[in-house]
């Protein structure tokens, strides 16, 4: 097929808001084209990465249980964020949630009841049989049927603007293509080291980066350069404890660490620094990728003990063992005498009680700072483990403002044929935190949005 001049729709992106605002687009008749940066083999950005998103719903429908009403959604994301939305996107986006699970079948994915071990997800999360690779692959064989044209290896460089509306774009090869309307859907810039360093200082450099490498902010930049209005904050990210032998990116879900509760976590120096049993995991996952960023090189130990063997997610790096905690230390290339101390400290502090690892189950330590509150047991049995591990940075905060229409906003009001979707406005409703599943959420509302948004507008 001959390709149009101008293209009535052009998306930015090949993840999971391209995708449904390609498709959609398409269904309303439009001409698009798809530019992803990535390879075909590594399309699919971070959403390749997924599991799950969040659906609100009245009565089982899927895989979903019982019924997630729009207020415990809210309720549940106001927690996350400490009100850091915007009220009414976020309202809109729960909404339209509902409708999303269906439309997402009938468009390729399969659902899977949740697994054991998912932290109870099962009634508000819909898990994607195959993972995030299944329905991104879904999705383009949708978009394909549909007449979606699709290029890889295109990134896109400059969006050019003119009176308030978007002209043409340009890829980093030099090509350009016109278009009548554009959906913006290239992620947060957490690929780009420089701009995280300089976010977050020189630390930065020691960050491994879950997701795709593509995810550059090319694009944010560029609509920020030109007068868009921004949401979020600039030095925030969200980062958990990953393995630290996992590559610089694209480790993606396997990496994490969940050994924490069970564990003592020193820092490079032996010293113990946070409390590893504040909470139950789900609850404190997320804040473990801060406090490791704010260790000397960024790097921190977890330290277990025979007893904690299959009481979390198996690693898919197997951890370091030895049969004395000074060989670990070593193994580790952690100072042996001040880890010998450390643990003599903590064993000493650990009191009688029962363990429940499942809950909180109050077996605290008592007189060392910091404290461990829960499932404090002595670090005693042979083989003694460990993990190193060090900041995963998930994604950036960082996006552009979007109105409920998906339309981004421009310094004088909102750029006409102009629309946003996915990680790169996400900013808007997931202002701080995160709440599990709900990227997705966010990228299948607003691609779906922007796609119809667009197609409008161009024809
Ligand atoms: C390990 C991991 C696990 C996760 N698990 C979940 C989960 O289970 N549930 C959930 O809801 N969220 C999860 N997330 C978050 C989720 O991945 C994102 O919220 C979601 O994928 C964002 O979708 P998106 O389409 O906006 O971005 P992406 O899927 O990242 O897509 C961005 C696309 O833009 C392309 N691109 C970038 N720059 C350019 C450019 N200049 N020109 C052309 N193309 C460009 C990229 O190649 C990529 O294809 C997880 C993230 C990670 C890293």
């Amino acid at each position: 097929m001959s390709e149009p001049p101008v293209w009535d729709v052009v998306v930015v992106g090949g993840g999971n808001a391209a995708l449904c605002a390609a498709i959609e687009a398409a269904e309303a008749g439009a001409t698009v084209l798809v530019l992803e940066s990535a390879p075909r083999i590594y399309r699919g950005g971070n959403s390749r990465h997924t599991r799950n998103f969040r659906c609100m719903h009245h009565g089982p429908l899927s895989v979903l249980t019982g019924t997630y009403g729009e207020d415990e959604y809210y309720d549940d994301l106001m927690r996350v964020t400490k009100g850091e939305t915007d009220p009414e996107l976020a309202r809109l986006t729960i909404r339209y949630s509902e409708a999303c699970l269906p439309w997402m079948e009938a468009h390729g994915v399969r659902f899977q009841a949740s697994l054991s071990g998912t932290l109870s997800l099962d009634r508000t999360n819909a898990f994607f049989l195959g993972g995030g690779k299944a329905l991104v692959n879904a999705y383009y064989a949708t978009a394909e049927d549909l007449g979606v044209s699709v290029r890889y290896e295109a990134e896109v460089g400059h969006v050019h603007l003119e009176d308030g509306a978007f002209q043409w774009l340009e890829l980093t090869d030099g090509t350009r293509i016109a278009g009548r309307a554009v959906v913006l859907a290239s992620g947060g810039f957490q690929a780009d080291i420089d701009w995280l360093a300089r976010a977050w200082g020189p630390a930065a450099r020691n960050f491994l980066i879950r997701g795709t490498p593509y995810n550059r902010g090319v694009v944010l930049r560029d609509l920020l350069d030109q007068g868009a209005q921004s949401v979020g904050d600039p030095t925030q990210c969200h980062a958990v404890a990953i393995d630290g032998r996992a590559p610089k990116y694209d480790a993606g879900i396997v990496t994490r660490v969940d050994c924490v509760p069970f564990s003592v976590v020193v820092n490079r120096d032996g010293q113990r620094f946070h409390d590893e049993g504040e909470d139950v995991w789900p609850k404190r996952y997320a804040i473990w990728g801060r406090l490791v960023a704010a260790q000397p090189d960024q790097v921190a130990y977890a330290i277990i003990d025979d007893k904690a063997r299959g009481l979390f997610m198996p690693t898919v790096f197997p951890p370091v063992e030895a049969e004395t905690l000074e060989g670990l230390a070593q193994a580790l290339g952690l100072p042996g005498p001040a880890l010998r101390e450390t643990v003599d400290a903590f064993n000493a502090a650990c009191r009688p009680g029962s363990f429940h690892p499942t809950e909180r189950d109050g077996l605290a330590t008592e007189g060392i700072e910091p404290p461990k509150t829960n499932w404090a047991r002595p670090i005693d049995t042979p083989p003694f483990r460990g993990y190193s591990l060090r900041p995963g940075v998930t994604f950036t905060y960082l996006g552009l403002r979007v109105c409920p229409r998906a339309q981004v906003q421009g310094a004088d009001g909102p750029l006409r044929n102009v629309y946003a979707a996915g990680e790169i406005m996400a900013g808007s409703i997931l202002g701080q935190g995160y709440l599990a599943g709900f990227g997705m959420t966010i990228g299948t509302v607003f691609g779906r949005i922007a796609g119809q948004e667009a197609a409008t507008h161009a024809r």
